[in-house]
Protein backbone atom coordinates (compact mmCIF):
# COMPACT_ATOMS: atom_id res chain seq x y z
CA UNK A 1 0.00 0.00 0.00
CA UNK A 2 1.13 3.40 -0.74
CA UNK A 3 0.33 6.13 1.75
CA UNK A 4 0.01 9.61 1.89
CA UNK A 5 -0.41 11.48 5.50
CA UNK A 6 -1.45 14.97 5.37
CA UNK A 7 -2.47 17.16 8.03
CA UNK A 8 -1.10 20.39 9.84
CA UNK A 9 2.12 20.15 11.65
CA UNK A 10 1.63 18.77 14.94
CA UNK A 11 -1.29 16.84 13.53
CA UNK A 12 0.31 13.98 14.62
CA UNK A 13 1.36 12.44 11.04
CA UNK A 14 4.71 11.19 12.58
CA UNK A 15 3.16 9.48 15.63
CA UNK A 16 0.60 7.71 13.18
CA UNK A 17 3.53 6.66 10.71
CA UNK A 18 5.32 5.17 13.09
CA UNK A 19 2.35 2.86 14.33
CA UNK A 20 1.11 2.35 10.36
CA UNK A 21 4.73 1.25 9.68
CA UNK A 22 4.78 -1.19 12.39
CA UNK A 23 1.21 -2.75 11.40
CA UNK A 24 1.93 -2.69 7.84
CA UNK A 25 4.99 -3.67 7.28
CA UNK A 26 6.06 -0.96 5.26
CA UNK A 27 8.87 1.81 5.83
CA UNK A 28 7.97 5.41 7.40
CA UNK A 29 9.90 8.10 5.13
CA UNK A 30 9.65 11.29 6.96
CA UNK A 31 11.39 14.12 4.85
CA UNK A 32 11.58 16.02 7.64
CA UNK A 33 13.53 13.43 9.85
CA UNK A 34 15.94 13.14 6.62
CA UNK A 35 16.26 16.53 6.78
CA UNK A 36 16.81 17.17 10.26
CA UNK A 37 19.62 14.08 10.04
CA UNK A 38 21.45 15.84 7.16
CA UNK A 39 21.57 19.35 9.15
CA UNK A 40 23.08 17.11 12.08
CA UNK A 41 25.65 15.38 9.95
CA UNK A 42 26.52 19.24 8.81
CA UNK A 43 26.20 17.91 4.65
CA UNK A 44 25.80 19.86 2.13
CA UNK A 45 22.03 19.64 1.78
CA UNK A 46 21.44 20.29 5.79
CA UNK A 47 23.26 23.59 5.54
CA UNK A 48 21.37 24.31 2.78
CA UNK A 49 17.81 22.99 4.55
CA UNK A 50 18.66 24.81 7.85
CA UNK A 51 18.08 27.54 6.92
CA UNK A 52 14.69 27.38 5.78
CA UNK A 53 13.74 24.92 8.70
CA UNK A 54 14.22 27.35 11.40
CA UNK A 55 12.19 30.48 9.92
CA UNK A 56 9.23 28.18 9.49
CA UNK A 57 9.68 28.04 5.46
CA UNK A 58 9.58 24.79 2.85
CA UNK A 59 12.95 23.68 2.30
CA UNK A 60 12.27 24.24 -1.77
CA UNK A 61 10.70 21.55 -3.64
CA UNK A 62 13.85 19.95 -5.70
CA UNK A 63 15.71 19.25 -2.45
CA UNK A 64 12.93 16.88 -1.34
CA UNK A 65 11.83 15.22 -4.57
CA UNK A 66 15.26 14.40 -4.69
CA UNK A 67 14.93 12.79 -1.53
CA UNK A 68 11.82 11.13 -2.00
CA UNK A 69 12.53 9.98 -5.39
CA UNK A 70 15.84 7.97 -4.21
CA UNK A 71 14.30 6.57 -1.01
CA UNK A 72 10.99 5.20 -2.75
CA UNK A 73 13.26 3.64 -5.02
CA UNK A 74 15.01 1.13 -2.30
CA UNK A 75 13.70 -2.03 -2.29
CA UNK A 76 12.22 -1.99 0.80
CA UNK A 77 9.43 0.15 -0.52
CA UNK A 78 8.46 -2.16 -3.25
CA UNK A 79 5.35 -3.56 -0.95
CA UNK A 80 4.82 -0.13 -0.05
CA UNK A 81 5.28 2.94 1.86
CA UNK A 82 3.90 5.54 4.08
CA UNK A 83 4.97 9.13 3.45
CA UNK A 84 5.00 11.94 6.52
CA UNK A 85 5.41 15.39 5.51
CA UNK A 86 5.63 15.00 1.65
CA UNK A 87 4.34 15.86 -0.83
CA UNK A 88 3.64 20.02 0.55
CA UNK A 89 3.11 21.39 -2.27
CA UNK A 90 0.99 20.67 -5.60
CA UNK A 91 4.40 20.72 -7.59
CA UNK A 92 5.80 17.89 -5.20
CA UNK A 93 2.53 16.17 -5.68
CA UNK A 94 2.75 16.61 -9.47
CA UNK A 95 6.81 15.23 -9.02
CA UNK A 96 5.05 12.34 -6.74
CA UNK A 97 2.73 11.27 -8.94
CA UNK A 98 5.35 11.01 -12.04
CA UNK A 99 7.21 8.12 -10.25
CA UNK A 100 4.68 6.65 -8.55
CA UNK A 101 1.06 5.60 -7.62
CA UNK A 102 -1.17 6.49 -4.38
CA UNK A 103 -3.27 4.00 -2.95
CA UNK A 104 -4.75 6.57 -0.39
CA UNK A 105 -4.05 10.12 0.88
CA UNK A 106 -4.77 9.75 5.04
CA UNK A 107 -5.51 13.51 6.14
CA UNK A 108 -5.43 13.64 9.87
CA UNK A 109 -7.97 16.26 10.57
CA UNK A 110 -7.16 18.36 14.11
CA UNK A 111 -8.27 22.02 15.28
CA UNK A 112 -5.74 24.12 15.38
CA UNK A 113 -5.91 25.38 19.15
CA UNK A 114 -5.41 21.81 19.72
CA UNK A 115 -2.37 21.82 17.19
CA UNK A 116 -0.51 24.83 18.95
CA UNK A 117 -0.98 23.17 22.37
CA UNK A 118 0.70 19.76 21.47
CA UNK A 119 3.34 21.56 19.33
CA UNK A 120 4.28 23.58 22.90
CA UNK A 121 4.15 19.96 24.30
CA UNK A 122 6.27 18.38 22.09
CA UNK A 123 9.68 17.14 23.09
CA UNK A 124 11.68 15.05 21.14
CA UNK A 125 15.00 12.37 21.57
CA UNK A 126 17.89 11.91 19.04
CA UNK A 127 16.74 8.08 18.93
CA UNK A 128 13.93 9.22 17.45
CA UNK A 129 11.00 8.64 20.01
CA UNK A 130 8.90 11.74 21.10
CA UNK A 131 7.20 12.67 23.92
CA UNK A 132 4.28 15.14 24.83
CA UNK A 133 4.34 16.97 28.09
CA UNK A 134 0.90 16.22 28.45
CA UNK A 135 1.40 12.74 29.07
CA UNK A 136 4.98 12.40 29.57
CA UNK A 137 6.83 14.42 32.52
CA UNK A 138 10.35 12.56 32.37
CA UNK A 139 13.22 14.89 30.79
CA UNK A 140 15.01 11.77 29.53
CA UNK A 141 13.61 9.27 26.94
CA UNK A 142 12.09 5.77 27.88
CA UNK A 143 13.74 4.30 25.13
CA UNK A 144 17.09 5.02 25.53
CA UNK A 145 18.05 7.61 28.60
CA UNK A 146 19.07 10.18 26.59
CA UNK A 147 17.87 13.80 27.02
CA UNK A 148 15.23 15.00 25.28
CA UNK A 149 14.90 18.06 23.45
CA UNK A 150 12.60 20.89 21.47
CA UNK A 151 12.53 21.18 18.17
CA UNK A 152 14.25 24.17 17.16
CA UNK A 153 11.44 25.00 14.93
CA UNK A 154 8.86 24.40 17.32
CA UNK A 155 9.14 27.59 18.99
CA UNK A 156 5.67 29.56 18.84
CA UNK A 157 6.40 32.16 16.36
CA UNK A 158 8.07 29.82 13.79
CA UNK A 159 4.84 27.31 14.84
CA UNK A 160 2.54 29.80 13.27
CA UNK A 161 4.84 30.95 10.13
CA UNK A 162 4.40 26.60 9.27
CA UNK A 163 0.13 27.04 10.12
CA UNK A 164 0.50 29.78 7.46
CA UNK A 165 2.72 28.19 5.52
CA UNK A 166 0.62 25.00 5.44
CA UNK A 167 -2.88 26.55 4.60
CA UNK A 168 -1.39 28.52 1.42
CA UNK A 169 0.69 25.85 0.22
CA UNK A 170 0.23 22.45 1.46
CA UNK A 171 -3.98 22.38 2.25
CA UNK A 172 -4.62 22.96 -1.57
CA UNK A 173 -3.54 19.08 -1.81
CA UNK A 174 -6.75 18.37 -0.04
CA UNK A 175 -8.46 19.30 -3.12
CA UNK A 176 -5.68 17.79 -5.48
CA UNK A 177 -6.08 14.10 -3.86
CA UNK A 178 -10.06 14.58 -3.67
CA UNK A 179 -10.54 15.53 -7.60
CA UNK A 180 -8.30 11.96 -7.59
CA UNK A 181 -10.34 10.37 -5.34
CA UNK A 182 -7.96 9.05 -3.04
CA UNK A 183 -8.47 11.52 0.43
CA UNK A 184 -9.64 9.28 3.45
CA UNK A 185 -10.54 11.75 6.14
CA UNK A 186 -9.81 10.78 10.09
CA UNK A 187 -10.15 12.55 12.85
CA UNK A 188 -7.20 13.14 15.07
CA UNK A 189 -8.08 15.49 17.94
CA UNK A 190 -7.27 12.42 20.53
CA UNK A 191 -4.68 10.05 21.60
CA UNK A 192 -2.36 8.30 19.14
CA UNK A 193 -4.28 5.08 19.85
CA UNK A 194 -7.73 6.49 19.02
CA UNK A 195 -6.45 8.30 16.04
CA UNK A 196 -5.18 4.82 14.65
CA UNK A 197 -8.19 3.14 15.23
CA UNK A 198 -10.21 5.39 12.95
CA UNK A 199 -6.89 5.14 10.57
CA UNK A 200 -7.47 1.36 10.74
CA UNK A 201 -11.46 2.03 10.58
CA UNK A 202 -11.15 4.29 7.23
CA UNK A 203 -8.77 1.67 5.47
CA UNK A 204 -10.92 -1.40 6.43
CA UNK A 205 -13.88 0.12 4.67
CA UNK A 206 -11.92 1.65 1.66
CA UNK A 207 -10.28 -2.03 1.38
CA UNK A 208 -13.90 -3.70 1.37
P1 LIG B 1 8.27 18.15 9.62
O1 LIG B 1 9.12 17.35 10.54
O2 LIG B 1 7.55 17.31 8.61
O3 LIG B 1 7.34 19.09 10.35
O4 LIG B 1 9.27 19.08 8.77
C1 LIG B 1 10.08 20.05 9.40
C2 LIG B 1 10.52 21.09 8.40
O5 LIG B 1 11.28 20.47 7.35
C3 LIG B 1 9.38 21.80 7.67
O6 LIG B 1 8.86 22.89 8.41
C4 LIG B 1 10.08 22.25 6.40
O7 LIG B 1 10.92 23.36 6.64
C5 LIG B 1 10.99 21.06 6.10
N1 LIG B 1 10.29 20.06 5.25
C6 LIG B 1 9.91 18.80 5.59
N2 LIG B 1 9.28 18.18 4.58
C7 LIG B 1 9.24 19.08 3.57
C8 LIG B 1 8.69 19.08 2.26
N3 LIG B 1 8.02 18.02 1.78
N4 LIG B 1 8.83 20.20 1.51
C9 LIG B 1 9.49 21.27 1.96
N5 LIG B 1 10.02 21.37 3.18
C10 LIG B 1 9.90 20.28 3.99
Amino acid sequence: MNIVLLGAPGAGKGSQAVVMSAHYGIPHISTGDVLRANIKNQTEIGKYAKQFIEKGLLVPDEVVDKIVANRISEEDCKKGFILDGYPRTINQADALGGITKLDYVIVIDVDYSVIVKRISGRRMCSCGATYNTSTYDRSDCAVCGKKLFTRDDDKEETVLKRLEVYEKNTAPLLDYYSKKGLILKVDGSETVEKTFENVLKALNNANN
